[in-house]
């Protein structure tokens, strides 16, 4: 006797049915699990729940297949049929889920709804859903020897609608995977989809269609057939853990690409905010910080160390003259050069323009030592930027001068080190450039002194305290020929102050400008006067000019139409520049100056022989007055043989100039004066600067005495 028989119909068939249903709740258990951790995930759930009803309907069959009586089966059928029933719409939730297509709304209603009526059926009729009437048949014989209980029976009304709403599940199913076959990038998933239907629905053919019509007893397949499921099912996890995996690289490879980018964006940031585009050398808030830490260090420490600030002599004038971008090339070769030259620096950087700091090392014991290195150390960048560079292949020569401060000062912060450097900077400046200064103490109250006058002379103009200053010029017979204009500054808290202490500063801080229209309204409005009064018939009025005025390309333009709009003609009034106007540019003074005559201006030499212009020069401009310098008519001995001022109105003759002196302080100049020819005379003899009114009343004296000549004992 085979073993299955002894068994009592429990043998292979039914193990079978047995380990199936263990790997459908197995995988039912695992989806359960997925969908779960993955938020509620519709589709693992419903193969979850299709998994159970599979593994209760392989339990329904085993059941059936190893009972012993009719009530027996007719309750594991009754649990098989209800697993069926219960499977259809967890079959179509998952196949929904699956081809990412929800089931519509009435439907998933329509088959729940029918589901649940037929199960109530299912439950209480006597032969279950399926069968109107049940019994025993005769067991079925497998071919190794196993035999299986069987039942028969005849087919209710509700089973056929049973099988009818199996058939319409497959049938949209078999649609569902179809779209999804047709569907490009789905085929694959489509495609298995399909094959597993197809296996499953050939299962239930065999077992509800195919097995009645063959006449034959078979056991049925359909839950073995659902294995294939559970094989799509664990490929298709396996295919999103790598999608899933894949895309997680991607993210993390994505984020580490953006990381660096980050990264690398924050470097050139701070790179772009701490260095200066053009040398890359560290900007001034790099070397302020640095500057910061050295003075902690040297606090600490107890030693003291210096800073240099290094500012390129005329660069302004290169810059315009041979374009910026030679400009641009030549601060880069400056940089190297200045890094060249003192390697052991803590740092050089680019302040800004063409200034550059150099911090040194606190290495000294005490701060005068510490002063000598810096002076020391001065001196060799001097002349190591005094070579010319190479830009462009083109020798260029640059001079620079040179502030240096030492550090710690106690509570002197950094910025107010390099400010220090600064002011003994412009020291430098004023000792003729290309030179060298030490901060000293005192010099901080002369630039604070001059940092008043700054300000103060940026109100002057506003507060009405600037004023003009005649001075008369004479003939060599001591007739009045004209009168110069000479500036002076009503400060408030100093008194009168004469050009030479506010001058400088108005060019170095562009007031100048302001400055020079307000002398040539000023001027032109006291001329309208005099005239108005009949008092300075054929009078020309000298004012002076700025080198820098006349840098600006529309100044000659600008000037005559100023005055000409004042009521006065060019023609009444003299520019008098010095010569150093004709240093920068020569070519675009020359033609400025060309302008103003064009435009009727006389135009003159002031303090003439203290200059470098050459006389060639000379001759190319288009000057009517050459002014003799003090210096040359202090030098005027009587009986000298050969006095420059001599020489000098020999050249204004030559060159068909008038010539003017200045600064006639006794009678034997004047009378020297006249002798050697010169044309005009200006001083303290013949009359004081004197401010308007003075000079007006002297004016009427002067025409009440006509006579008399100015000057004369
Ligand atoms: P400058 O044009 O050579 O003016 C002559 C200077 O010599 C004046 O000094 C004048 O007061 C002074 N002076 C005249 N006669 C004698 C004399 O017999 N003995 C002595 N010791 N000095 C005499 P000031 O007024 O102080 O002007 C100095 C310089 O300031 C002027 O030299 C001129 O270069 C400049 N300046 C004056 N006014 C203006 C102005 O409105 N604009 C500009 N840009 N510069 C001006
Ligand atoms: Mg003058
Ligand atoms: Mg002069």
């Amino acid at each position: 006797m085979p073993a299955a028989t002894s068994f009592a119909n429990f043998g292979y068939f039914a193990t079978a049915l047995i380990a199936t249903a263990a790997v459908a709740v197995a995988a039912g258990i695992q989806f359960l699990l997925v969908g779960w951790r993955r938020g509620g995930d519709r589709t693992s759930q419903a193969f979850a729940v299709l998994c159970l009803c599979v593994a209760t309907l392989a339990f329904g069959r085993a059941g059936v297949y190893s009972a012993q009586t009719l009530p027996h089966a007719m309750l594991a059928l009754r649990v098989l049929a209800g697993a069926v029933l219960l499977a259809l719409p967890a079959l179509m939730f998952f196949v929904a889920g699956y081809t990412n297509r929800p089931m519509p709304r009435r439907l998933a209603v329509a088959v729940l709804l029918l589901t649940l009526g037929m199960s109530v059926l299912n439950l209480f009729e006597p032969g279950t859903v399926m069968y109107a009437s049940v019994q025993a048949a005769a067991p079925l014989q497998l071919p190794w020897g196993e035999t299986l209980y069987a039942i028969d029976g005849t087919r209710s009304a509700s089973g056929r609608v049973f099988y009818w709403l199996c058939y319409a599940a497959f049938a949209w199913t078999f649609y569902r995977a179809l779209r999804q076959c047709a569907a490009h990038d789905q085929r694959l998933r489509g495609a298995m989809l399909l094959a597993c239907l197809l296996v499953q629905f050939l299962a239930l053919l065999w077992s509800t269609v195919v097995i009645d019509a063959m006449g034959r007893p078979y056991p049925a397949t359909d839950a073995f057939a659902f294995l294939s499921f559970v094989l799509l099912m664990g490929l298709w996890l396996v295919g999103q853990m790598r999608t899933h995996t894949a895309q997680l690289e991607r993210t993390a490879a994505q984020l580490r690409a953006e990381a660096a980018t980050r990264h690398q964006a924050e470097q050139s940031l701070r790179h772009a905010a701490w260095h200066d585009a053009l040398t890359g050398l560290p900007n001034r808030l790099h070397a302020l910080d640095r500057l910061c830490g050295l003075l902690d260090d040297a606090e600490r420490s107890g030693l003291h160390g210096s800073v240099l600030l290094v500012d390129l002599d005329h660069f302004k004038t290169i810059n315009e003259s041979l374009g910026h971008r030679f400009g641009d090339l030549l601060l880069q070769a400056v940089a190297e050069r200045l890094s060249d030259a003192v390697p052991d620096a803590i740092a050089v950087a680019r302040l800004g323009g063409d200034e550059f700091l150099v911090l040194l090392c606190p290495t000294s014991a005490d701060a005068a030592t510490a002063a000598r290195r810096g002076t020391a150390m001065a001196a060799h960048v001097l002349a190591h930027l005094a070579k010319p560079l190479v830009v462009e292949r083109r020798p260029q020569a640059i001079g620079a001068s040179i502030g240096v401060a030492s550090f710690p000062d106690a509570g002197v912060g950094a910025a107010d080190i390099v400010r220090r450097a600064d002011i003994a900077l412009h020291r430098a400046k004023a000792a003729g450039r290309h030179a060298a200064r030490l901060f000293e103490p005192q010099m901080q109250a002369e630039a604070d002194v001059r940092l008043e006058l700054e300000r103060g002379l940026r109100l002057a103009l506003q507060r009405d305290e600037l004023t003009l200053h005649f001075q008369p010029q004479v003939d060599a017979a001591g007739r009045l020929a004209g009168a110069e204009a000479l500036l002076r500054w009503r400060n408030p808290a100093q008194g009168m102050l004469l050009p030479g202490g506010f001058i400088h500063i108005a060019e170095e801080t562009g007031l100048i400008h302001a400055l020079g229209l307000w002398v040539v309204d000023a001027a032109c409005s006291q001329l309208r006067e005099w005239h108005r009064q009949g008092l300075a018939a054929g009078i020309h009025l000298s004012i002076n000019v700025s080198p820098w005025q006349i840098t600006q390309p529309q100044f000659a333009d600008d000037l005559a139409a100023h005055v000409r709009a004042a009521g006065i003609e060019p023609a009444a009034l003299t520019l008098e520049l010095t010569e150093s106007a004709l240093l920068g540019d020569f070519d675009a003074a020359r033609q400025t100056l060309q302008q103003l005559s064009d435009a009727g201006f006389r135009l003159s030499l002031d303090d003439f022989g203290t200059g470098y212009s050459s006389l060639a020069s000379l001759q190319q401009l288009p000057l009517d007055e050459l002014k003799i310098d003090r210096s040359f008519v202090l030098a005027l001995q009587p009986g000298s043989a050969n006095p420059l001022a001599g020489f000098i109105v020999d050249i204004g003759k030559r060159l068909g100039m008038t010539t003017v002196a200045e600064g006639v302080e006794t009678a034997e100049q004047q009378t020297t004066l006249a002798a050697l020819g010169c044309n005009l005379m200006q001083g303290h003899f013949i009359g004081m600067p004197m401010p308007a009114e003075e000079f007006q009343h002297w004016l009427a004296a002067r025409h009440a005495t006509d006579a008399v000549p100015v000057g004369a004992p």
